[in-house]
């Protein structure tokens, strides 16, 4: 492995960096990817718009803490937009942090949105509800709306990391609903 890409710097989406034993089994030339923004929010991350149980903002302070931390070295920060590789393109998005992205990846014709935490399922029937783990609650529901309209329109697949198993699918619209159609898990 070469290069990991972060969507956002929330504890299950860095966790697994963190767990004991794993830093010592990567490259010491590992390049980690992640927003400017992201990167800055976490040095005093506001956590006035969301609403968590008790415990979860300092426990996504002190993991972000810790990341930054032990990775220092590794991260590659980028603005708005870093092509990783070809065909493999990080943009920012903001919302639900601000330095939340996503990931495109195009292959042979086919393309595919890895969305992060951009969009929830909830989010298909009321994509301007927003979750309490959102940093900037309208941004973010601006986004999804965003990013849900592109999908619709492109027909590309969507994996998002908290949309139910197996988390691959399509988007469809019709006027201001959205719906989302899994992909057939035949794997
Ligand atoms: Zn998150």
């Amino acid at each position: 492995m070469t290069d990991v890409v972060l969507t956002h710097m929330h504890m299950d989406h860095i966790g697994g960096l963190l767990v004991d034993g794993v830093k010592e089994q990567l490259r010491p030339d590992l390049r980690i990817h992640v927003a400017a923004a992201e990167v800055k929010f976490w040095a005093a991350p506001d956590f006035t718009e969301t609403s968590m149980p008790e415990g979860f903002p300092d426990a996504l302070r002190a993991s972000a803490k810790r990341f930054v931390h032990e990775y220092r070295n590794q991260l590659r920060t980028f603005e708005e937009r870093h092509e990783v590789a070809p065909g493999v393109v990080v943009t920012r998005t903001g919302g639900h942090t601000p330095g939340h992205s996503v990931v495109r990846l195009s292959s042979g014709g086919e393309r595919l949105m890895f969305a992060g935490d951009a969009v929830f399922a909830v989010g298909f029937d009321h994509p301007d509800w927003h979750n309490g783990f959102e940093h900037d609650p309208k941004e973010s529901a601006r986004v999804r709306v965003e990013l849900l309209r592109e999908l619709a329109a492109t027909g590309e697949q969507l994996v998002a990391t908290h949309m139910p198993f197996p988390s691959v699918g399509h988007v469809a619209v019709d006027g201001k609903l959205f719906r989302w159609v899994p992909a057939v898990w035949d794997y």
